[in-house]
């Protein structure tokens, strides 16, 4: 994107303090230790880059939604001896600003890095506060925002801090950009989105900016089943927002819409007698794409020259509705096409399936995603922009 402002850009000298926003909202195994560290691992070369430069780094992020109250689960010390791992040295800190803050900064070496506590411990960070804005940025010389998954919140140290620092985007967030960009101002096609998921309500302005968008919208999940029943399919038990059938069917008069064809069926999801079917009786439901579904993709996969990849296509995480969703991965992991995967059950199955390093991009985004595909923006992304205006104009 062009007037993005971008760490490389950025005249950072040995001894800054830069301030890194990251999104560290990762699992945890209860005995606190993280269960999955992709959302660290795609901050790093950030972290990496301003070690390089010698900065000293100041790590910021939130778990969890605490809303305003400490709690011991949700603390950030994890996130610390992952990057003290990384970094040689991150030292945790159980405050967000203040001199003990201020003192941890002073006592470490260029290079090295502080991790300040669950930015949401402080009620400040939801409401957008200017006051936590302010401390945060007293503490830095530079703002570099990563955390692309965070970037739709209106909170103080995505949108507030941006107001007193200068503040730039690090290269994941630069990343992320550049490739729903791909998707959404696009130079070559056929452009496919491939959507599946629970339910149509959560994603109608994302159906409705793809079908724009794209040259064609493959439909999975249990989304597919409302589409289905305006279609004159009989679909069981399947779930189904009969609110939003209507709509489904003025989407289908663009053209561009493919249904599933046949679905994997049983009487109940912890069913494990299943068959396959293309119209569902009244005593079985639908729960993965079936069969000829799955061919019928993988021949738009294999067909596009742009592919975006959002929501399960069944109900993955039980091995017998999780064909479905393993072959439309493998479809888009081996298509020569540009592939952005993007939405929390889409990244896992890539993920589980060791298919990640064949995705042009694999998005740390979840709501984030959705929302800058459906508004081209988010509220950290024009908060940076702002920044970068304010200093063009001074
Ligand atoms: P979403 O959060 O909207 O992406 O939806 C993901 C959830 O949808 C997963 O937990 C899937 O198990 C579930 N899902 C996908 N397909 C189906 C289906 N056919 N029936 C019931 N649940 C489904």
């Amino acid at each position: 994107m062009k007037d993005l402002p971008l760490v490389k850009q950025a005249d950072i000298k040995p001894s800054d303090v830069v301030f890194v926003r990251i999104d560290c909202n990762v699992p945890l195994n209860a005995d606190g230790s993280i269960a999955d560290t992709f959302r660290l691992e795609v901050v790093t070369p950030t972290l990496q880059y301003l070690k390089d430069k010698e900065a000293k780094i100041i790590i910021a992020g939130a778990i969890g939604r605490p809303h305003g109250k400490r709690d011991e689960s949700l603390t950030t010390k994890c996130i610390a001896q992952y990057f003290d791992n990384i970094l040689g040295r991150c030292v945790y800190i159980d405050q967000a600003y203040g001199p003990k803050v201020v003192e941890a900064i002073e006592s470490i070496q260029p290079g090295q890095a502080v991790m300040l506590e669950n930015l949401r411990f402080w009620i400040e960070e939801e409401t957008n506060a200017q006051t936590l804005g302010k401390d945060l940025a007293s503490l830095a010389d530079a703002y570099v925002n990563d955390a692309f998954g965070q970037s739709h919140r209106n909170q103080a140290s995505i949108v507030a801090i941006t107001q007193h620092l200068d503040s730039y985007a690090g290269l994941c967030l630069e990343k992320e950009i550049d490739s729903l960009q791909v998707v959404l101002n696009p130079v070559q096609s056929p452009v496919l989105a491939i959507v599946g998921g629970a339910k149509v309500s959560d994603k109608l302005g994302v159906i409705e900016a793809l079908l724009e968008k794209c040259d064609n919208v493959l439909i999975g999940g249990a989304m597919a089943y409302t589409f289905l029943k305006g279609q004159g399919v009989s679909i069981g038990k399947s779930l189904c927002e009969d609110e939003f059938v209507e709509k489904t069917i003025c989407w289908m008069e663009s053209g561009k819409i493919i249904l599933p064809r046949d679905s994997v069926i049983a009487e109940g999801i912890d069913s494990t007698e299943t068959s396959i079917s293309s119209e569902i009786d009244n005593d079985h439901a639908g729960f993965d794409i079936g069969p000829v579904t799955i061919e019928n993709f993988s021949q738009y996969i294999s067909e596009a020259k742009v592919i975006l990849w959002n929501g399960p296509m069944g109900v993955f995480e039980k091995p017998q509705f999780a064909q479905g969703t393993n072959r439309i991965g493998n479809a888009v992991a081996s298509s020569s096409g540009f592939s952005v995967v993007g939405g929390g059950d889409s990244v896992a199955a890539i993920r589980s399936l060791k298919l990640a390093d064949k995705i042009d991009h694999v998005s740390s985004g979840g709501g984030a995603t959705l929302e800058y595909i459906e508004s081209g923006t988010l509220v950290g992304i024009d908060a940076l922009m702002r920044n970068a205006e304010r200093k063009t104009d001074a």
